[in-house]
């Protein structure tokens, strides 16, 4: 079954920073396979914003080089694509801070032939350029209602600072315009899991404390913080992964039935599960900085960032609670850090123990997992029960459910295509829903800070753990006082 692929409305993307890494290696080959695909037409137009001085042909040589390295498998593109996309691409050099450029790009949108067109704006540059970006667009009579602006995380350092950048953005826009990017959520896995929760009968009946034992949640990276030392060392694991990433990950899991699948509909009841997050104590937390590699070849955190006494940490297991009805009781934990062994993200909702074994003790315990896998290959899994094939008695074993949707779908459905392919599409089309709201991440900040200000309180270091392990052992005690384990990371 190949999926519909629907063209959406002409329009004129400006990319300021469209020089940079995330504009090579995501946003243009993106774009690119939205225009293979039929999505993008060629009345639409992309306009690549940057300090360097280019003109559009060395631009678009920049943007070809970037789509041969950087682009996916997968595509249908044909002969001749790569031109007529090419052809939709133009530059203009531009200072944030200063005047240069801005004149220049407020003739080139209005030059551009055509019929209406939905104008976006994507801020992929430093997070201290976001406010004078804001600033010009209005200055130069760009920042009109129907303007859309897409703000690269990180948004905020803590609390303080979301709240300045929020009040700014609302100077010159209005909600309604801001984009606040998560790539998470435009996992196709992701949107997955609101489907299998909330279009399905079988689960949600069971997905409350009192069928889940708990749920854990892992982002391991194999890399370090190579070519981010400095902002890494000033964020830390828990502002870059937690109050961000895997905080949008928890609310999906958590979150009560939206009334309607739509932008303020889902993003209220996010805000709810954030706004219901216990605080941590610190017996809960497990803070790690990873070690040199055993061979010598890559260095430790600390040398990694050149900072010996660094107490930022790369790593982060914590235990936490939801305050609600629905969770009363089930923990959640959630892990991520840096040079582990291997790179997986995966969601686990362990479901309990049958109340009574009518198999005896020799069957052992058994349970349900159902595994949303976000990378490396997106999927779900669910582990069931069964007898183990032979004459020899009633052995219990887990197995998989297969639900591999190829199976099902076609081998089309093997193609899933990139997260910002479907996010850039979906503020042309003006749809909210998987972009965080302002009040979403004031919330997650008004719950991160006080944990990472206790740290500084107490003076607290994060323990060392090996390259390529699963993380400190501390934080495999973290489970194991409570008679649970965490689930391998997978290879
Ligand atoms: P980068 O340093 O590679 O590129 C920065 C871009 O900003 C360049 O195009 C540069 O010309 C432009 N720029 C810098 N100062 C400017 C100025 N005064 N006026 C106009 N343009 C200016 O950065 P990046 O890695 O592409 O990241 C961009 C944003 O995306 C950051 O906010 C980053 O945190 C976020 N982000 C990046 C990644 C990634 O994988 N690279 C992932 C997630 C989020």
């Amino acid at each position: 079954m190949a999926s519909r692929v629907i063209p959406v409305d002409p329009f004129v993307l400006v990319i300021f920073g469209g020089t940079g890494d995330l504009a090579r290696r995501k946003i243009l080959p993106a774009l690119f396979r939205r225009f293979c695909d039929g999505q993008m037409e060629d009345n639409s137009a992309i306009i690549g914003a940057a300090r360097s001085d280019l003109d559009t042909a060395a631009y678009r040589q920049m943007v070809r080089e970037a789509i041969v390295e950087f682009g996916q498998e997968g595509g249908s593109c044909e002969a001749g694509t790569m031109e007529a996309f090419l052809e939709t691409v133009h530059y203009v050099s531009i200072d944030a801070r200063g005047e240069t450029g801005w004149s220049e790009l407020a003739g080139l949108l209005d030059k551009l032939p055509g019929e209406e067109r939905v104008r976006a704006f994507y801020f992929s540059v430093g997070p201290s350029l976001f406010g004078d970006l804001a600033e010009r667009l209005h200055c130069h009579g760009m920042a009109g209602s129907e303007a859309r602006i897409v703000v690269e995380k990180p948004f905020g350092h803590d609390l303080g600072t979301a709240k300045a950048l929020n009040k700014t953005l609302a100077q010159h826009f209005d909600e309604s315009q801001i984009y606040r990017i998560d790539h998470y959520l435009g996992k196709e896995t992701v949107q997955n899991l609101m489907a299998i929760r909330f279009a399905n009968m079988l689960f949600e009946p069971l997905w409350n404390a009192q069928y889940i034992d708990h749920i854990q949640i892992t982002v391991a990276e194999t890399v370090g913080v190579a070519g981010r030392e400095d902002y890494y060392d000033h964020a830390g694991a828990m502002r870059d992964m937690v109050q961000n990433h895997i905080m949008q990950l928890l609310c999906l899991i958590a979150m009560e039935p939206p009334a309607k699948f739509e932008p303020d509909a889902v993003r209220d009841e996010k805000l709810k599960v954030i706004r219901a997050l216990e605080d941590v104590p610190a017996k809960d937390i497990v803070r790690g900085q990873y070690l040199e590699s055993d061979d010598g070849s890559k260095p430790g955190f600390r040398e990694h960032v050149q900072n010996p006494e660094s107490t930022t940490e790369s790593f982060i297991a914590l235990k936490l609670h939801i305050s609600n009805w629905r969770w009363a009781g089930t923990p959640f934990y959630l892990r991520t850090g840096k040079r582990l062994k291997s790179r997986t993200s995966e969601i686990a909702v362990v479901f309990k123990d049958a109340p009574h074994s009518i198999f005896g003790a020799e069957a052992g315990r058994h349970c349900n997992i159902l595994t949303i896998v976000l990378q490396p290959n997106e999927g779900i899994e669910l582990g069931v029960t069964i007898k183990e094939p032979g004459p020899g008695g009633m052995r219990l074993v887990d197995v998989p459910l297969d639900m591999t949707f190829s199976e099902a779908l076609g081998p089309e459905a093997e193609f899933v295509p990139d997260a910002y392919e479907r996010l850039i599409m979906d503020v042309i089309r003006g749809n909210q829903t998987l972009f965080m709201r302002g009040d979403e991440v004031e919330a997650a900040w008004a719950w991160t800070d006080p944990i990472i200000a206790e740290w500084g309180a107490r003076e607290d270091t994060p323990v060392a753990y090996d390259s390529g392990s699963s993380g400190p052992v501390e934080a495999l005690a973290l489970m194991h006082r409570d008679g649970r384990r965490w689930r391998e990371i997978r290879k």
